[in-house]
This record gives C-alpha cells, sequence and structure tokens, in this order.
C-alpha cells in the first residue's frame, strides 16, 4: 500500500498511519431509529480503512481507490461549497461540521481510503467514511474529545443530515463509531442508552448478501417514510398529548389512524419495536430458532407494512428461507436493493451461497455477492 501512496502522494520518510471505520448490519428494529425505537444494530469485520500521513502544509487532500478525484481543502482559506463528486461532501461535511465546533489544527494531511465494505449497499459505508473522517481529524489534532464516541456519532448524523442530505437517524453512525468485537448493540434512539449483547450464534453464520441492486431510490423513498412517520405521530398526538415518538404508541394505536397508508407505516413501526424486544429475550436465552423467526418476520412487515424491500430483496431472502439451513432471513439498511442477512447453518455455508445465487439469479437476472460475518467488529480506532 505504501508503494500506492506515495505515488498519490509523493515520497518521504513521514511515517504512514493506519485508521480504520466498520460498515454494519442491523440485526433487526428496521426504520425505526428515527422513531426514537430499541434497534440491534453490529460493527462488522468489513469496513474502510484510510492511510494517513501529516504534512506541514495547511492542505487537506484526501483520494479513495473506489473513486477518482480528490478533496482538497486549504485550512488557511477553507472553500465548503458541495463538490461535484459526491464521495467528496461526506468527508468535507465532517470538516465543516468540526471547525464550526472549534477543531483546530495547522499541520496538513494525506489520506488514501481503501474500503473493503461494499458502497451503497446498505452496510453503512457512509456512516464509516463519516466516522472514520472526524477519529482522524480529532486525533491527529490531539483534541480530548476523541473519547466522546457517542459525540462522535451524533457529529456525523448531523453532517449526513444537514450537508449530504439524508435524514438518517443516529443507529449507523452509532454502530460505527461503538462497535465493539463480539457484540451487536442495544441502543435506544431517543435517549441512546445502550448495552453490548454478546452475538456469536453457535454453529450458524451471519451471511451478507447483496443484490447488486442500486439503491437509486432509497434516499428520497427514506425521507418520505420519515415523513409518513411524523404524520403519523402528529394525528396520534392530538389523542395523546404525552406521546413522545410512534415507537411508544400502544401495539393497536395505528388502528386509529385515518389513512390506510399511514396505518401499515405505523403497524411496522410499533411491530418491528416488538420484535427488537423479543429478540433481546431470544439472545439472552440462546434461542437462535426464534431469533430467526423474528428477522423474517421483521422482513415480511417491511415488505408489506413499510414497502421498502424491493423486487430483489424479496427474491433473495424468499430464496434463503427455502434452505433448511437458514434460521431466517432480511433485508438490512434502508432497502430498496442493498443488502439481507440470512443466519446460515455454518456447514452448509457453500451449499446455501450455490442454490440462493442460482435463485436470485434466475429471479432477477443480477448476481450475488456474498460475504460472512464471522465475529462481529470493533468501532472505528487507529490500527
Ligand atoms: P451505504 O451507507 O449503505 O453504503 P450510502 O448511499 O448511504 O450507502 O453511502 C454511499 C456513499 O458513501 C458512496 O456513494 C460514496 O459517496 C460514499 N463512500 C463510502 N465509502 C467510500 C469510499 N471508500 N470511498 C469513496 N466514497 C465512499
Ligand atoms: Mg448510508
Amino acid at each position: 500500500m505504501r508503494d500506492t501512496f506515495c505515488q498519490r502522494f509523493g515520497e518521504n520518510e513521514t511515517p504512514i498511519q493506519t485508521y480504520f471505520a466498520p460498515g454494519r448490519v442491523n440485526l433487526i428494529g428496521e426504520h425505526i431509529d428515527y422513531n426514537g425505537g430499541l434497534v440491534m444494530p453490529m460493527a462488522i469485520e468489513q469496513g474502510i480503512k484510510a492511510y494517513v500521513r501529516p504534512s506541514t502544509e495547511p492542505v487537506f487532500r484526501m483520494q479513495t481507490l473506489q473513486s477518482d478525484g480528490e478533496l482538497l481543502l486549504d485550512w488557511t482559506m477553507p472553500n465548503f461549497e458541495k463538490r461535484k463528486a459526491a464521495w467528496q461532501n461526506y468527508p468535507l461535511g465532517v470538516i465543516d461540521l468540526l471547525m464550526r465546533n472549534n477543531w483546530q489544527w495547522s499541520g496538513g494531511l494525506e489520506i488514501l481510503l481503501e474500503s473493503t465494505l461494499p458502497i451503497g449497499s446498505g452496510l453503512s459505508s457512509s456512516a464509516a467514511i463519516e466516522v472514520l473522517t472526524s477519529y482522524i481529524l480529532l486525533d491527529q489534532a490531539a483534541d480530548e474529545r476523541i473519547k466522546d464516541r457517542i459525540q462522535i456519532a451524533k457529529w456525523c448524523q448531523e453532517v449526513e443530515n444537514e450537508f449530504v442530505g439524508v435524514k438518517c437517524g443516529i443507529m449507523d453512525q452509532f454502530a460505527v463509531a461503538m462497535g465493539q468485537e463480539g457484540q451487536a448493540m442495544l441502543l435506544a434512539c431517543d435517549t441512546l442508552a445502550y448495552q453490548y449483547v454478546p452475538f456469536s450464534p453457535p454453529n450458524y453464520t451471519l451471511l451478507l448478501l447483496n443484490t447488486n441492486k442500486e439503491r437509486k431510490l432509497a434516499d428520497s423513498k427514506y425521507n418520505e417514510r420519515k415523513a409518513s412517520c411524523e404524520q403519523a405521530l402528529a394525528q396520534l398526538q392530538m389523542a395523546y398529548p404525552q406521546l413522545e415518538h410512534l415507537c411508544a404508541a400502544s401495539p393497536d394505536a395505528w388502528k386509529e389512524l385515518s389513512d390506510h397508508v399511514l396505518q401499515r407505516r405505523t403497524r411496522h413501526v410499533i411491530s418491528e419495536q416488538q420484535r427488537v424486544v423479543a429478540a433481546k429475550g431470544a439472545l439472552a436465552n440462546g434461542d437462535w430458532h426464534f431469533f430467526g423467526n423474528l428477522m423474517t418476520a421483521s422482513h415480511r412487515s417491511l415488505q408489506h407494512d413499510y414497502e421498502v424491500t424491493g423486487k430483489e430483496l424479496d427474491a433473495v431472502v424468499n430464496a434463503a428461507l427455502e434452505e433448511e439451513s437458514c434460521l431466517g432471513a432480511r433485508m438490512t439498511g434502508a432497502g430498496f436493493g442493498g443488502c439481507a442477512i440470512a443466519l446460515v447453518r455454518s456447514e452448509n455455508e457453500q451449499a446455501f451461497i450455490e442454490q440462493v445465487s442460482n435463485k436470485y439469479q434466475a429471479a432477477t437476472g443480477l448476481n450475488l455477492s456474498v460475504l460472512a460475518s464471522r465475529k462481529a467488529g470493533a468501532g472505528v480506532g487507529l490500527l
């Protein structure tokens, strides 16, 4: 990697440091982080590496092996206008926000990114690039606030909401910043109370099934779903002024909404919340069959009530569930393409991948890419 780095940024003696931020899967609790719900994400082994070399010039330079161009910023007169190359706006937004929060450093940086994470596939490469950039900047400037990983997650969410323009909840950035090896997390998105829960199913592997379907509509539909939830909450609050968010509504509250679409959206939110609580119990009891059933029920609710799955995610989940070796499967992330996850008996992994890939290809004409997450990954850090 040193050679590639030096080809791009030139040769010198300054050591190159390596940082890493993982991607994440959400095991269960989908589309409820922005409804104040309890979710269960987990950092994965795959992620983005950053090769970082400080320099004396007051210039920030970032390139990525995944895309062309360079994000160039002169510290002495930084230009925070949005860039044409979409990827550059994630790190740019982070720098802008940190500077507005009194982050200061006079030295320069040369950074090369390399990802083992499929990009734009629902494994949260966007949160990874945001959290990675924040962590590098705070570390290089010896800024004390690096210890406050929850603050880092909040800043990065703000960047994605305001600078990039995707109204995501806190879950992705939280999982990337706070991940711990071998552990999934239970995160209450209203209070940010959290706990770690061991996730290492004996004899089963969590497979990440990438549909390779571009999530073209994902961002606009995401914001649309979020607006529907706000509308449903506002209606319910007329009857229940104390109701703080949609996940806190009673199990049948959706029936009180006037509109059929809002009813189904809300039924997903409320039932998904119940499934997360049940999943916590399943993990505590080591009941992996029940955990798998909850994953599948979550997918069906996202398919029929929340309508964020689409043909490809449904095809891959249906094919996965036809395999006897599969305990459960569901889409993960925003939906409309991207990845599904499946819990599969480890000894049947190869046969599973073959069968599901063939069926998926026959149903959609697309190739399936499969990654395994053999253990939960650690959060962002210096390697
Ligand atoms: P997801 O977060 O599910 O991967 P998003 O659409 O939210 O999908 O974010 C993907 C975007 O993040 C990419 O289109 C790109 O702009 C940016 N990105 C993520 N990782 C990298 C990387 N290693 N190099 C360049 N850009 C990246
Ligand atoms: Mg993202």
